[in-house]
């Protein structure tokens, strides 16, 4: 679904401050498989799913979606496809305070121009599905740290994406949350989704909802969990 082809990302190339992130990257990641991306603090497990997302791009290398090369294309392309493809869910959750949880949960689905109605209805469906009907008009700064991760997720899945993405996604949560966490990503799983998640937890790498460990240090990958 998504292949690295040497991949090379480059901090502040040219400056003093010159960093090598991602160097000699090769990595393929197939349909529906739940990969976790381990390594130690500063490793470049958020660089390397920021290129993954297509958030970020490469210094040099190739990266395809789908059969499609990516690294080239213009950025109007770019959002378009990481909208329609990606759900992502950050360490800090990243929802906007001042907001309800069904504000935020809407939120990535706006530029989509779609009517307000059936956005609202399969936000709260999301909601409900998250067992967070109850707390849909809810300001989010209002939320407990499982009610707010939980909020992020339905967010990440309001455009209904074929790979959803999870960076440190249990760095706020207690055990208890973080197995719940990962029974959430089982039910993705069955759904049919590609997950990535990045993660130095214990909770996360021990997890048999995991199907392959990607392991990196120093911006390269020592154990790609395919036997490669
Ligand atoms: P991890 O998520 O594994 O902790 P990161 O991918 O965040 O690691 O970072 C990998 C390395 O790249 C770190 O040394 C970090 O300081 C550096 N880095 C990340 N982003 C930038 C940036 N925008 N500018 C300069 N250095 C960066
Ligand atoms: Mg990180």
């Amino acid at each position: 679904m998504i292949h690295l082809q040497n991949i090379r990302k480059v901090f502040n190339a040219g400056q003093p401050n010159e960093f090598v992130a991602i160097e000699g990257v090769h990595l393929s990641i197939d349909a529906h498989v739940v990969t976790a991306l381990k390594g130690p603090s500063g490793s470049g497990k958020t660089t390397l799913l920021s290129l993954l997302g297509c958030m970020a791009r490469p210094t040099s290398g190739r990266i395809t979606l789908k059969g499609r090369e990516i690294t080239s294309l213009p950025e109007r392309f770019l959002t378009e496809i990481r909208r329609e493809t990606f759900g992502m869910i950050f360490q800090q959750f990243n929802l906007i305070k001042g907001l309800t949880a069904l504000e935020n949960v809407m939120l990535p689905a706006y530029p989509k121009g779609e009517k307000h109605a059936v956005l609202k209805r399969r936000a709260m469906e999301l909601l409900a599905l998250l067992n967070l009907a109850g707390k849909a008009l809810v300001r989010v700064e209002w939320l407990s740290g499982g009610e707010a991760q939980r909020t992020a997720i339905a967010r990440a899945l309001i455009n209904n994406p074929a790979i959803v993405i999870a960076d440190e996604p249990t760095a706020h949560l207690d055990s208890a949350l973080s197995l719940e966490f990962m029974e959430i990503m089982r039910q993705l799983k069955a759904d049919g989704k590609t997950i990535l998640i990045a993660s130095h937890d214990p909770i996360v790498h021990t997890s048999d909802v995991i199907d392959r460990m990607v392991e990196i240090r120093d911006g390269k990958i020592v154990s790609s969990g395919d036997g490669a």
